[in-house]
């Protein structure tokens, strides 16, 4: 047992003397090499590097069609126009989530239903969509939570039925895969982002993949203001006429983003290695620390760790979680918390009258939860002093 005062927070000597963060971007002078070389050539925007990446995402995950766009909002709104969903539409959405997951049914006047979450993997929890299914009910938006693959069969079990699509957010799940079938295949529509902190990086991008052929030409239209062909198919043609058949809006990515997407992912399936390794790792030493519990990882799946997530034992400890949280980040470790559940905020509080205790499971999770560090450039030694920060913060504040 030690004493609080050995603590960074209190005057003790920190784990690290600079703040490791929860997570990371990695590039590297091939990434330089190719978006360079785009710069260069004739197409910044709307040019054969957009087709090329989008065709290698698609590969990747076993997708027929790829669609790239602006980031992962952009893609879950463009999978929510695909689906033709409007006002008076519900969307049942998990309520452990990014704000996105939940919005983009809003962007086109539907109605977000906040489901809650199983305790132990904090995946959309199939029962509760059984429960909320009403007649106004268009789509599901399953959200792989911190890399996890939802329960797909007992999803689909669910929503089957009612002829009801699911789309799965999979912006923690590149490289992932439920019962052999990789996360941007085994929903209807999958939604990825390529912000910074995810799997791999264009700066800012997004991505749906799908194997229906109409809802990715929908999708296309609608990143590029509803008109029907670009910029590049009339120049090829020498015409100068467009029709804009739909509202739509400028959603599309750069030729130089994708150049940067597409180098990125030749380093892909080794990232998703080393997060397993990383997670495997802290599972194996955090086992033996009693104020902290990992998720539950479910038979069955490859997890791809976007996060790391723990719930702390708040009965074992002796100070509440944000002393926790100041604490390691005092120690130099970035933890972080994923998520305030959606339905808390105040704008849907405001507009929709979501209250606490609409979703108990999610909302004791939060007061729990936090997500140490987890990026695939993390050294051997960075992963020590998390377990070593985690150790002391526990041992200082562990009341038995
Ligand atoms: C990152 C993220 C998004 C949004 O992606 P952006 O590219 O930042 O727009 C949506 N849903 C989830 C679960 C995310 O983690």
């Amino acid at each position: 047992m030690r004493s609080p005062a050995s603590l960074a927070l209190h005057g003790g000597t920190p784990v690290r003397s600079s703040l490791l963060p929860y997570g990371r971007q990695k590039i590297d002078e091939d990434d330089l090499r190719a978006v360079q070389e785009v710069l260069q050539s004739d197409w910044l925007t709307t040019g054969p590097t957009v087709d090329a990446f989008e065709a290698a995402v698609a590969e990747l995950v076993g997708a027929a069609h790829g669609v790239a766009v602006t980031n992962g909002t952009a893609a879950l709104h463009c999978a929510m126009h695909a689906l033709g969903i409007g006002p008076g539409d519900e969307v049942i959405v998990p309520t452990m989530t990014f704000a996105a997951s939940a919005n983009c049914a809003v962007f086109q006047g539907a109605t977000p239903v906040f489901a809650d979450v199983d305790p132990e993997t904090l995946l959309l929890d199939p029962e509760q969509v059984r429960r909320l299914l009403t007649p106004r009910t268009r789509a599901v938006v399953a959200v792989d939570y911190a890399g996890q693959p939802c329960d797909y069969d007992a999803l689909r079990a669910v929503t089957e039925p009612a002829g009801i699509p699911i789309v799965a957010d999979g912006c923690h799940a590149l490289g992932g895969s439920y019962q052999g079938v990789p996360v941007g295949s085994a929903a209807d529509l999958t939604v990825f982002s390529f912000h910074p902190v995810k799997h791999l990086t264009t700066g800012e991008g997004g991505m749906i993949t799908t194997a229906n052929a109409e809802w990715a030409r929908r999708m296309r239209v609608f990143r590029n203001h509803g008109i029907t062909t670009d910029h590049r198919q009339r120049s090829e043609k020498g015409s100068w006429f467009y029709e804009m058949v739909d509202l739509g809006y400028n959603y599309r990515l750069t030729d130089i983003q994708c150049a940067l997407g597409l180098s990125q992912l030749r380093k892909q399936r080794d990232w998703v290695r080393r997060r397993q390794e990383i997670a495997a790792h802290y599972d194996r030493e955090l086992a033996e620390i009693p104020a902290v519990s990992p998720l539950t990882r479910r038979p069955g799946v490859s997890h791809a760790y976007h996060l790391y997530v723990v719930l702390l034992e708040s009965e074992r400890l002796a100070v509440p979680r944000g002393e926790v949280f100041a604490a390691l980040r005092a120690e130099g470790i970035g933890v972080n918390v994923h998520y305030v559940p959606v339905h808390l905020h105040p704008f849907y509080r405001d507009r929709f009258g979501t209250r606490p205790g609409l979703c108990p499971v999610a909302e004791a999770a939060y007061e729990r939860m936090l997500s140490l560090p987890m990026f695939p450039t993390m050294s051997d030694r960075d992963v020590e002093d998390v377990l070593a920060a985690v150790r002391k913060v526990s041992d200082a504040y562990t009341s038995f």
